[in-house]
């Protein structure tokens, strides 16, 4: 076999590695969706590989004040561990939005981090999609793209990412530590997922032949005032439509630190840069939560089913703001 790659992967599904004979250069990895992609056809390894038994040290305290989360650590023990619930709220709350609780006990962090879009054109091999199929051309363009993206998207590929929990990252700017060829290497998280300009088949960061082994939460003291919401068609077991992940200091009446991910709106976890500008060292209030929310917006584009979501989401944005500086719940 000359070409492989492997990675972390979730799930009892999907505790396993990817190796393909399609992979040339490019890396193919697992995530919760792995074995559901190769029922389809999308998928075909030769070889798959069980990586979860390889330890990276579960969750543990840094020297910093930071917590380290093992790739191998799964979702429901990250979400209920007493340190990731205390000083970081935002987390435990959007790994505990994601999927069911059977799926949560056994899916995994670098799992997590390496699923793939639902976009359902992807998953359907009559369709053009010009991730599965370079060069085919993407049928949700044109076609029902209500769950699709807002920002970030290109011409050749709209399709959202799926997880919750990688919002949470993006906001804490965690990093992604992996193991490759040459070493250890960290990867900032916000530079993990890529946009897909025109190579949309390119998800992630990760090279050839290089595993996950640990995501790194940086200390943020403020993270412990922090929430995600998640808004979707159902109560559970669903996709984000909108989904904010939000952290707040405040210093009298004004915001003094603030981070801000959005989920469901993007090709990857949308770090809300220009809402943080916009809002740090401004009057929290409702009207500048408002105006920031305009801000980060002002460059998504709607397509047919999915303009509702600009809308939705700047009224996420100032309704979670509002609640963790003390304004109300304004769900
Ligand atoms: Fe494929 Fe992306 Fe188009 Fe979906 S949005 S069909 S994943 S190219």
């Amino acid at each position: 076999m000359k070409n492989f790659a492997y990675s972390r992967a979730e799930s009892a599904q999907a505790a396993l590695t990817l190796i393909s004979r399609e992979t040339n250069s490019k890396f193919l990895g697992g995530g919760t969706n792995l074995v559901d992609l190769m029922r389809e056809n999308i998928e075909q390894p030769d070889a798959l590989v069980d990586v979860t038994r390889l330890s990276s040290g579960g969750i543990a305290e840094l020297p910093n004040g930071g917590v380290s989360i093992g790739a191998e650590v799964k979702n429901s023990a990250v979400a209920n561990h007493l340190l990731i619930r205390e000083r970081y709220p935002l987390l435990s709350e959007a790994i505990l939005c994601g999927a069911s609780g059977q799926i949560r006990n056994m899916a995994t962090t670098g799992g997590n981090l390496m699923q793939r879009t639902r976009c359902y054109y992807f998953y359907d091999e009559t369709a053009r999609c010009n991730k599965r199929n370079p060069g085919a051309g993407c049928d949700a363009i044109g076609g029902f793209n209500r769950i699709h993206a807002i920002l970030g998207a290109s011409d050749d590929c709209i399709a959202t990412h799926p997880s919750d929990m990688c919002v949470a990252l993006a906001a804490l700017d965690a990093i992604v530590h992996v193991q490759g060829p040459n070493g250890p290497r960290a990867i900032p998280f916000e530079e993990f997922h890529r946009l897909p300009g025109n190579t949309p088949q390119v998800e992630t960061a990760l090279g050839p032949h290089e595993l996950i082994t640990s995501v790194e939460l940086p200390p943020l003291e403020f993270a412990k005032n922090s929430r995600y919401r998640k808004v979707r068609d159902r109560a559970s077991y669903a996709f984000a439509l909108v989904s904010v992940a939000a952290a707040i200091q405040l210093e009298g009446d004004n915001v003094r630190n603030v981070r801000i991910a959005l989920g469901g709106v993007a090709p990857k976890p949308w770090r809300a840069r220009r809402a943080e500008q916009a809002l740090t060292g401004s009057a929290a209030n409702l009207e500048n939560f408002r105006s920031a929310a305009e801000a980060e917006l002002s460059a998504a584009r709607g397509y047919r089913d999915n303009t509702f979501k600009i809308e939705l989401a700047k009224r996420t944005i100032e309704s979670v703001l509002g609640e963790l500086a003390n304004l109300g719940d304004l769900q």
